[in-house]
């Protein structure tokens, strides 16, 4: 099942794929299939900034 962005994802990783994400510290699915350095909060938050780095002109 798709799960609808926007809303918080529980940790359904094995616990051993668990790590700290690389920006907040929190813990987050790091390691293993499917898995990033940052957790989904950090994740939104630099992409949201690539997409305004992108949309705004280089001076
Ligand atoms: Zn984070």
């Amino acid at each position: 099942m798709a799960t609808p962005t926007g809303r918080p994802i529980p940790l359904l990783c094995p616990s051993d794929q668990v790590g700290r994400c690389a920006r907040c510290q929190q813990p987050c699915h790091r390691y293993g299939v499917g898995a990033n350095p940052l957790c989904q909060t950090c994740r939104q938050a630099v992409e949201t900034a690539r997409q305004q780095q992108k949309t705004s002109p280089a001076t």
